[in-house]
């Protein structure tokens, strides 16, 4: 979790990648809005991901040129917004065209740092049932300390409901991952993934609705070693599928 200089001039990504999968007719793939931007990693192994999803077709965009493609005509080109990004400007028409993506039914699934977007947009916060602390906050009375990480842990993540869209047929996994300690999941949204490595928070992955929308929320992801694992990448797999209520 390191804020990155947005380099002037960084150009939004790119590819309208076509997935060569053949599983699924063009017409019947979800279409993926893939934000990032605010925060280094890995694009083309991350990209990769999405790749090697024959369900899924996407297009990545970074900031501060995203926003663009939350605008009316633009965004009936997607299905479910996918946020890999750390950042903070957003103005009043962006907020607006967020809320719509999300009262019209669309999917959001939420990835690693971007738990710490908009931390001065109040409703970012009701999105995502949870809330990451950049700098110490006092909430309800109550100062909450920054939030924290550490890179390259070895830990187990837990399969808290095996019921569910999300995590049906996984099972407790073992991940080397970046761990976030000291950030909270908000009471009313539903617990998928816990980890009792001391340097995280317990929770670390939820579901909840918002307006229309089904949100998912998925901390693991810093880097490739993340990205491999193929338990991430059949929990990225079902939450996009279910943010997109095709489960
Ligand atoms: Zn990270």
């Amino acid at each position: 979790m390191k804020i990155r200089r947005t380099l002037p001039g960084l150009t939004a990504a790119c590819l309208f990648a076509l997935a060569l999968g053949m599983s699924l007719p063009a017409a019947e793939k979800t279409r993926l809005l893939v934000i990032s931007g605010g925060h280094d990693f890995q694009t083309n192994q991350f990209h990769q991901v999405f790749q090697d999803n024959a369900d899924v077709v996407f297009g990545a965009f970074t900031h501060p040129k995203a926003h663009a493609q939350l605008r009316p005509e633009a965004a009936k080109n997607y299905d479910v917004m996918v946020l890999y990004d750390m950042w903070q400007p957003i103005s009043d028409e962006a907020k607006a065209d967020f809320l719509a993506f999300l009262k019209s039914g669309k999917g959001l699934v939420i990835l690693h740092h971007a738990v710490a977007n908009y931390q001065k947009w109040p409703e970012y916060e009701k999105i995502l049932g949870g809330r990451y602390y950049l700098a110490k906050t006092m909430v309800n009375g109550v100062e909450k300390p920054p939030s924290i990480w550490k890179h390259d842990v070895d830990f187990t993540v837990r399969i808290a409901d095996p019921n569910h869209p999300v995590t049906r047929g996984l099972k407790d996994f073992q991940i080397h991952d970046e761990t976030y300690g000291l950030f909270d999941m908000a009471p009313d949204s539903h617990a998928l993934l816990t980890t009792d490595e001391a340097t995280s928070a317990k929770n670390i992955g939820w579901t909840r609705t918002y307006e229309g929308a089904r949100v998912v929320y998925v901390q693991l992801g810093h880097d490739a070693q993340a990205y491999r694992n193929p338990n991430f990448q059949k929990l990225i797999a079902q939450a996009i599928r279910w943010a997109a209520r095709k489960d």
